[in-house]
């Protein structure tokens, strides 16, 4: 397993305007730093406590994306740092963030996280609900928090046809978000099994971890 190739393999084969995010939950410090050393600078992370303590040992030109579910309480550990919250699904975690980024005078730009596999287990709005936050007045009185598109997961399946169907589900939601949101510019879909599927369904960000780094335990 290198690391620097399957980086670069998955580069080849994305659009220069796709994102690619190195999912390096559960991996040790080395080989965060040998995707560094190949030119990766996006990485993400699903628990904050891991983020922070890899943060403080890596390149300060690193930028970290949360996409694991996000507490509340939380959010203050990696308010001065994290690049882009993926995992966003209720207002209260909105104006948490929003609360964190006045304190670090900073914007946190997050993405909200729409509900499109079938299984119980995924975290995740309704494109309904998320519609609501996105226009609400609560979330237009917050100045330190952005909405900058839509995150998602596909259901756990080889069913081809069912994973599209989500992926597309997604993508008129963010279509139809952008119809009244100038802010709204991140689709962020597609992991390991299912990026180029994603890419084709419209996917600007993908987040694939286990095609870099290998299987995790
Ligand atoms: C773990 C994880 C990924 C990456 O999964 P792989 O199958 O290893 O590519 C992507 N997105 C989220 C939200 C994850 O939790």
């Amino acid at each position: 397993m290198n690391i620097a190739t399957n980086i670069q393999k998955i580069e080849a084969s994305l659009p220069p305007e796709v994102e690619l995010i190195a999912v390096s939950k559960t991996k040790p410090i080395e080989a965060i730093e040998q995707a560094y050393q190949a030119g990766q600078r996006h990485f993400g992370e699903n628990k904050v406590q891991e983020m922070v303590q890899k943060q403080e040992l890596l390149h300060s030109d690193i930028k970290w994306h949360m996409i694991g579910h996000l507490q509340r309480n939380k959010v203050k550990y990696m308010a001065s740092f994290v690049h882009l919250i993926h995992g966003v699904d209720n207002l209260p975690l909105l104006k948490e963030i929003n609360k964190q980024g006045l304190k670090h005078n900073r914007t946190i730009d997050c993405l909200l996280q729409i509900k499109i596999a079938q299984e119980e287990t995924k975290f995740g709005l309704d494109p309904d609900l998320a519609q609501d936050i996105l226009r609400s007045d609560e979330y237009a009185d917050l100045t330190h928090v952005c909405i900058v598109g839509v995150m998602g997961m596909a259901s756990f399946t080889t069913d081809q046809s069912q994973v599209k169907k989500e992926f597309d589900l997604l993508k008129s939601t963010f279509d139809l978000f952008q119809t009244y949101d100038i802010n709204i510019q991140i689709l962020s879909m597609g992991m390991s099994d299912d990026y180029p599927l994603a890419v084709e369904c419209g996917s600007t960000m993908v987040r694939v971890g286990s095609k870099i780094f290998g299987e995790r335990n």
